[in-house]
């Protein structure tokens, strides 16, 4: 039995994602989430630019755990902090990271889960109605939310988390008379229960988190044994020189200094077209 299991963290949100969290770590964990929504989280920033993210994404995630352990005087907590971007790839793809973080006082540890992938984050400049149905087609509306403002995204006033058509046409309405060129600017809403793509990241986020829970030092059993270097170096297979490719996985002990060096179990050899000097 876990350090973690018959426990129960806090989660403080208020955008329903107790639920999926909630069902990842008590199958997998035998942990059970509190959730509490009695301090608002758009304190510490939202996506619409009323308020900018305090500190980084950890640094935010962190603020949140502590602060929902001690509205529900718990010694473990969760939190969720997503951030948008292009994806790293090619630039060109709008991306979501979603970090889960979970502070265990009692242990004194921190372990994180992580999950990128695909994000369903479009916006644009509409002056009809017709322009606009458009839109929100191509953006996956009505499962995912919208969010209307007159003119610009800097516009201080919004209509966010709609959900239908007459909605919709309400807000564009609404923005058109109080913008002064007619312009409508609208957006995905990014909060989570609002965009089902980015509530599954949180889930794969608590996948990875509850994975590592899962995982502990062979040394002093403590949880949050993972992989934390790659050693490089595979050999071509045309010329025998070492490429960049992955040759071992190093796994660490976040408390003592224990290590493993996790090699490929069949010795491979990379291919030339990564190899620098077959192929430059
Ligand atoms: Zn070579
Ligand atoms: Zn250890």
């Amino acid at each position: 039995m876990g350090i973690f299991s018959k426990r129960s963290a806090s989660l403080l949100t208020k955008h329903g994602k107790e639920k999926v969290i909630g069902e990842v770590l008590n199958a997998e964990v035998d942990c059970f989430v509190e959730h509490t929504d009695t301090y608002d989280t758009d304190l510490l920033g939202t996506f619409t630019q009323e308020t900018a993210r305090y500190g980084s994404q950890l640094d935010a995630a962190r603020k949140k755990a502590a602060i929902g352990m001690e509205l529900l005087k718990l010694d473990l907590g969760l939190a969720n902090e997503g951030t948008f971007m292009n994806d790293p790839y090619t630039g060109s793809i709008p991306w979501n990271n979603e970090l889960l973080v979970l502070i265990d006082q009692k242990h004194q540890l921190e372990l994180t889960g992580f999950a990128s992938g695909p994000a369903q984050n479009e916006s644009g400049y509409v002056t009809h109605w017709e322009e606009l149905k458009k839109f929100a087609d191509s953006a996956l509306f009505p499962s995912h939310h919208l969010v209307i403002k007159p003119t610009d995204e800097y516009h201080p006033q919004s209509r966010k988390g709609i959900q239908d058509l007459a909605e919709l046409k309400g807000a564009f309405d609404w923005a058109k008379s109080l913008s002064s060129k007619g312009i409508v600017y609208v957006e995905n809403d990014l909060r989570a229960f609002a965009n089902p793509t980015r509530m599954e990241n949180i889930r794969k986020a608590a996948i990875d988190l509850v994975n590592k829970m899962n995982s502990v030092c062979p040394e002093c059993n403590t949880p949050g044994f993972w992989i934390t270097d790659v050693k490089r170096g595979l050999p071509c297979k045309v010329c025998g020189l070492a490429t960049d490719e992955e040759i071992a996985k190093i796994w660490s002990c976040i408390k003592c200094e224990h290590k493993q060096t996790e090699s490929m179990k069949v010795f491979k050899f990379a291919d030339p077209s990564k190899c620098k000097h077959c192929n430059p």
